[in-house]
């Protein structure tokens, strides 16, 4: 393994278990790494420090651990079933009704660039490093190994996730079984998961709880699910009891998504309907009062720190359009999954929104990521999803 020199003084963020060495930090290293070596970090007097994943590019070191072992099998094992762990501690894995979760986190699971998602029987896995990359089939056999969870079927998918320059040429497909049921279950409801095709993992995993949410508020409202993609919120809303519940996504395949899931858990019930349309036009051409609970849950309108102010202001006119339609006596569901965005950020746009509304607005319940989605104390980047629950008066 190679050895990389820090700067002096480079050292403390790592003394504080902050898993990202910038590339700034770095003094030399002995030899020629490739993208996706492992190398061994030490100090500018040559004390260890971390071994992690060398990359290019602004963040040059990924951590996996500050314990100066070796990346094996035994590594693998022993990450993953802490991980394991946690979702058995929070209840999630092992239940006979909830087979969906994420098992693997990245930073948050002392992982950083990488994600599993499990659906039933089948693991993806997604590599956001070219480390991970290298490491998949190894990943892959502690996956199987793991006690307390059945995966028959793995199914890599990282063409998009992974850095493009990289040229890895790497196919998404199955590193184990293929024969995979594609069909799991939520709290008790069915979803069809296309991890072939599908965004992310193939599913939004990451709202559960808030999903429940939904449900909990949705008895005899009218409810507007904007950018549904799957459609996990409206059939919450359903089983929830809505008098009515109207899906719309601006790409016609989320439509048939939606459609396919509500028919999955509710079938023939005619209380649904999906429009394939985009939601700024929706929004401006839908009845005032026609719904009393909206949820906005937009893909992240700022990937990165530059396209922060437009990103602020899209959200601002979003929840707008929503302020001034909405019944009174309306909940309001809105969400950010933009990094770049924080909480406090985020929430003086929908107050701005609010504002120009002229509408009273009370704050109900602050949402944010769920469980199996942990962020790691030292790495407070990794808290993303935010949203807020408002009564609008
Ligand atoms: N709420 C979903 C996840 C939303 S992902 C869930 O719980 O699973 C964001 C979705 O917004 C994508 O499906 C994308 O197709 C859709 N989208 C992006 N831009 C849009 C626009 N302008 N109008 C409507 N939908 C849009």
């Amino acid at each position: 393994m190679l050895t990389l020199y820090l700067k002096r003084g480079k050292d403390e963020s790592l003394r504080r278990y902050h898993p990202w060495i910038f590339s700034g930090a770095v003094h030399h290293i002995d030899g020629h790494p490739e993208e996706g070596d492992l190398v061994r970090v030490v100090t500018a007097d040559g004390d260890f420090i971390a071994v992690g994943h060398w990359q290019i590019g602004s963040i040059a070191v990924r951590v996996l651990t500050f314990a100066d072992e070796p990346i094996d099998a035994a590594f693998w094992h022993s990450r993953l079933s802490t991980a394991l762990s946690v979702r058995q501690a929070v209840g999630l894995a092992g239940r006979e009704d909830n087979t969906t979760f994420r098992l693997v986190h990245g930073e948050g699971d002392m992982l950083p660039g990488l994600v599993v998602d499990v659906y039933g029987n089948t693991a993806v896995v997604q590599a956001h490093s070219v480390g991970m990359h290298v490491c998949r089939r190894e990943i892959a056999s502690a996956l199987q190994g793991l006690e307390g969870l059945e995966i028959d079927n793995i199914y890599y998918k990282s063409e998009t996730t992974l850095p493009f320059k990289a040229d890895l040429g790497q196919e998404n497909g199955f590193l184990v079984g293929g024969d995979a049921d594609d069909v799991a279950l939520e709290n008790g409801l069915r979803f069809h998961i296309d991890w072939l095709r599908g965004q992310k993992t193939g599913f939004f995993v990451d709202q559960r709880d808030n999903r429940s949410l939904v449900e909990h508020y949705s008895r005899g409202r009218n409810v507007l699910n904007m950018f549904c993609y799957t459609g996990g919120f409206s059939v919450y809303a359903m089983r929830g009891g809505a008098a009515k519940v109207h899906s719309v996504d601006s790409s016609a395949k989320a439509v048939e998504l939606v459609n396919a899931n509500v028919e999955l858990n509710f079938p023939g019930d005619s209380r649904h309907e999906a429009f394939a349309e985009d939601a700024f036009r929706f929004l401006q051409q839908m009845d005032d009062g026609a719904y009393d609970l909206i949820i906005l849950d937009p893909p992240a309108f700022a990937k990165h720190k530059d396209a922060l102010r437009n990103a602020l202001k899209g959200y601002t006119r979003l929840n707008l359009r929503a302020f001034e339609k909405i019944r009174p006596g309306g909940v309001l569901f809105t969400f950010s999954c933009s990094q770049a965005v924080s909480k406090e950020q985020f929430r003086t746009a929908v107050f701005t929104a609010a504002a120009i509304s002229g509408r009273s607005v009370r704050i109900l319940h602050q949402l944010h990521q769920p469980a199996d989605h942990p962020i790691s104390i030292y790495h407070p980047e990794g808290e993303y999803l935010k949203g807020l629950v408002l009564y609008v008066e």
